[in-house]
């Protein structure tokens, strides 16, 4: 998922930048888009099904540009098959003795399910299987502290990766998990406007410059007295790899490193590690093209454009045969005259299920490629991610049945190699990582019931 969040000193089109912010995040989440604004009197939210440009057409923008608003938070939504359901939608909103409290979040709480049954136990309803609620719940609990220090101790009794945005009337709130598993970051605008969102790329689409990133563990919110601070929890921080592999955009800083460059730098190690003989480096686009780039500085093998990719393609759509399958990728994905009579490097970013990395490599070969080579950007996928990202359940991912020369038979690929853990560690050199989905080592906790079709 996305999240976003702005906190305007004075009034300001909080609803059309929220808009912007969210567009630029939509790589992080397509299945629903939801706002809420406020002028510190109203407070109106949104949500539903669809992209941002469907979800908030002129009409309902409109409504929400709210007169003398200032504060406004927005979230992109990305889940598991099964829970695209309109009432899941962010962000969600409440009336507690906090006043009225919108919120949205990116990530995953291990623990949710246990507060979650804690609380019925209590008597206490809800009305989603949205982890989200189980959070706002308990910050309306902690009925005499003021919205930051509730939500300073829910923090606390909350585990997982996860980044949070939260408003009410008055304040906005930005705050990540002690491990700082999830990214958040901050802004400002020329006009004094604070911003908060997921990734830089979203600040930059809303005219703010990059302030800094929420360290692990920290609570920030911006009110008419500025920006301030508390950091909650001492941080520990182990970033998820996966933003930098493949999740976050090209452009986008993540922790003060860049993906496009970082990505580079694994295709580096990836030629460095596993080296092969062939005449052109392809990349599976988009995914695939920043290593691409880099295997090919670091072997010297040209790098060429082998795959069209139809920029009409949307989301891929859940296809009920075999052949609608098969149709699906061509759809997005068409090999071009360069891959003809030609030994070919393809470079992806990760194999999930296997199953579209098959028939990339068919299109190439039914092309002329003479010998497809398949490198990986990023370890096996063996472990499934309770942080938020949809690595699918565990026995969908490949290679945690399948050894690699089984995935390089399946794939039909006539050599197939992963990047190195140590390999994912140098290229993006910041702090620790998670690597949990290549390595099993959850820096954050795992659920107690491992139910891995539950998250979202
Ligand atoms: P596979 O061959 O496993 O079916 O597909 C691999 C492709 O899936 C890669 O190109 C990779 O970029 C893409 N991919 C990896 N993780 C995700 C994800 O979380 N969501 C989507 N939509 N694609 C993903
Ligand atoms: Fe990221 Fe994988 Fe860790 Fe999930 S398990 S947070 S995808 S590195
Ligand atoms: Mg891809």
């Amino acid at each position: 998922c996305g999240v976003f969040g702005i906190y305007s000193p004075r009034p300001l089109n909080v609803a059309w930048l929220s808009y912007l912010g969210m567009f630029a995040l939509q790589h992080r989440g397509q299945e629903a888009a939801g706002m809420c604004v406020s002028n510190g009197e109203d407070f109106l939210v949104e949500k539903d099904l669809g992209l941002v440009t469907q979800v908030f057409d002129e009409t309902r923008l409109q409504k929400m540009n709210l007169d003398g608003a200032n504060i406004a938070i927005g979230h992109v939504r990305y889940s598991t098959t099964g829970s695209n359901l309109r009432f899941n939608a962010q962000p969600l909103t409440v009336r507690s003795n906090k006043g009225i409290l919108g919120i949205a979040h990116n990530g995953n709480f291990v623990n949710a399910r246990e507060i979650r049954q804690l609380m019925l136990n209590e008597g206490v309803i809800f009305q989603t299987t949205n982890d989200t609620e189980v959070m706002i719940n308990r910050i309306a609990k902690y009925a005499n502290l003021d919205l930051v220090d509730a939500t300073a101790r829910v923090m606390q009794e909350m585990r997982g990766g996860f980044a949070v945005v939260i408003m009410n009337r008055k304040m906005l709130i930005g705050l990540r998990d002690p491990n700082g598993v999830r990214p958040l970051c901050i802004g400002q605008r020329e006009d004094g406007a604070y911003v908060f969102a997921s990734e830089t790329v979203a600040l930059y689409a809303v005219n703010a410059t990059f302030i800094r990133d929420v360290k692990p563990g920290e609570l920030v919110w911006a009110d008419e007295n500025g920006l301030h601070s508390l950091e909650v929890i001492p941080s520990v921080p182990t970033p998820c790899a996966f933003e930098w592999i493949y999740f976050a955009r090209a452009d986008a800083s993540v922790d003060g490193v860049s993906t496009h460059e970082a990505r580079i730098r694994m295709g580096q190690e990836l030629a460095k590690e596993q080296p092969v003989e062939a005449d052109i480096v392809v990349p599976v686009p988009d995914s695939g093209i920043g290593a691409a780039i880099g295997y090919s500085r670091e072997s010297g093998i040209p790098f060429d454009y082998g795959l069209y990719k139809n920029p009409y393609a949307g989301r891929s759509f859940i296809a009920p045969t075999q052949e609608a399958r098969e149709l699906k990728v061509k759809m997005k994905l068409s090999p071009t005259a360069a891959v003809k009579g030609k030994r070919v490097v393809l470079i992806d970013d990760s194999i999930v299920r296997g199953t579209t990395s098959r028939q990339i490599v068919q299109l190439l070969r039914d092309a002329g490629a003479t010998e497809v080579h398949f490198r990986v950007s990023s370890p096996p996928i063996t472990h499934p991610c309770y942080y938020g990202i949809d690595t699918a359940a565990r026995k969908e991912l490949v290679a945690s049945t399948h050894t690699v020369e089984e995935i390089r038979q399946m794939i039909g690929a006539d050599t197939l190699a992963f990047i190195s853990e140590d390999g994912i560690k140098s290229a993006v050199s910041g702090p620790g990582l998670c690597l949990a989905c290549f390595n099993g080592k959850y820096p954050a906790g795992v659920p107690l019931e491992n139910d891995v079709n539950k998250h979202a």
